[in-house]
């Protein structure tokens, strides 16, 4: 076990950190050398890489070799009724095809439960989360009831039903929901996107850390992944940029290290939408090493990448080089 549930009963100071709102302290595996850069690419198995996840691949892989760093996978296979099975493995095969190799073990979500169950328990401890049995029908009709308006699809902003009244422990179903204090303003600067911030009250609310049906969220096990693999540098797509306040509130109240943040644009198709599998994006095409480099190429110009020899006579590895140089250079 990695993450320590610190005691904090009858400590003084800690209570003392808690009442300023500093929240709970957690050890964790640290990168070993922490001035050292390591990246990451965290693709969920729900299908094979396609041309956008591919950029996220290579942007993050590129970022990693220009600074000397490590570069980790991590198959973020926690919300399991989306995942796909067998598209990990063809996920690693793909990477691996494109000359992106990693350092290290890959890790699966679905293995570190017991990570995500402690980072939790530490926030239940500090009474910095509650139970909360709203299906989103009931969250629904208590916005309606207070005459918010909701727009389809958008983010319901969850009206603290819960928050005010005690769920029994052994309620059948509920879930935790983590409770923001009355302000809390983020602001982050991100290396490409530029300065942020947000209001998570208005935005998102008091978000949930884990399901009524038991599976973590996304935003807490991400939190804690990064944090025990002494992840330094994120860089993936701006897609995810909205979730990037949610993360690093984590972060403060779990007393964990903020990475650097880097967003690169998404790849969208011809209709404007985000290559998905939802938009029925094809997968890569690695059946020869020239169909391989068309789509290291066509990543390339994707990330805004000049000078990468487009010549298909190369050899991946060293095209692979070119691009990062071509990426110190543009940075
Ligand atoms: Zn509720």
């Amino acid at each position: 076990m990695i993450l320590a549930v610190p005691k904090l009963k009858n400590d003084p100071f800690l209570k003392s950190q808690l009442n300023q709102g500093l929240g709970v302290s957690i050890t964790t595996k640290t990168n070993p050398n922490p001035s050292q850069y390591r990246g990451r690419f965290a693709p969920s198995p729900t299908g094979p890489l396609h041309a956008g996840s591919l950029a996220s691949a290579l942007g993050s892989w590129l970022d990693a070799k220009a600074n000397h760093g490590q570069w980790l996978v991590r198959i973020e296979d926690i919300d399991s009724p989306r995942t796909i099975a067998g598209a990990d493995q063809i996920i690693l095969n793909q990477l691996q095809a494109c000359g992106l190799h990693w350092d290290g073990e890959v890790v699966w979500q679905s293995q570190r439960h017991a990570l995500y169950q402690n980072a939790l328990d530490c926030l239940i401890e500090n009474k910095l989360v509650y139970r909360c049995t709203c299906s989103r029908q009931t969250i629904v009709q208590n916005l309606e009831a207070q005459g918010i308006q909701i727009e389809r699809h958008g983010e319901l902003i969850y009206p603290h039903t819960c928050r005010h009244q005690a769920i029994a422990s052994d309620a059948s179903t509920f879930a935790w929901r983590l409770a923001l204090p009355e302000s809390c303003w983020i602001q982050f600067d991100d290396l490409k996107m530029g300065h942020h911030e947000s209001n998570l009250n208005q935005e998102v609310g008091d978000f949930v850390l884990q399901r009524a049906d038991g599976l973590f969220t996304y935003q807490l096990a991400v939190v804690v992944d990064d944090a025990e693999q002494g992840i330094t540098h994120i860089v993936r797509g701006e897609d995810l940029l909205s979730n990037t306040a949610r993360q690093i509130y984590l972060q403060q109240i779990l007393n964990l290290t903020k990475p650097t943040y880097q967003h690169l644009p998404v790849v969208k198709n011809t209709a404007g939408e985000k290559l998905s599998k939802q938009t029925h994006a094809k997968a890569i095409n690695t059946s020869s090493r020239e169909t391989i480099l068309r789509e290291l190429n066509q990543a390339a110009q994707h990330l805004g990448l000049r000078n990468v020899a487009t010549n298909l006579s190369n050899s991946i590895s060293d095209w692979l080089n070119q691009a990062v140089i071509a990426w110190k250079i543009m940075r």
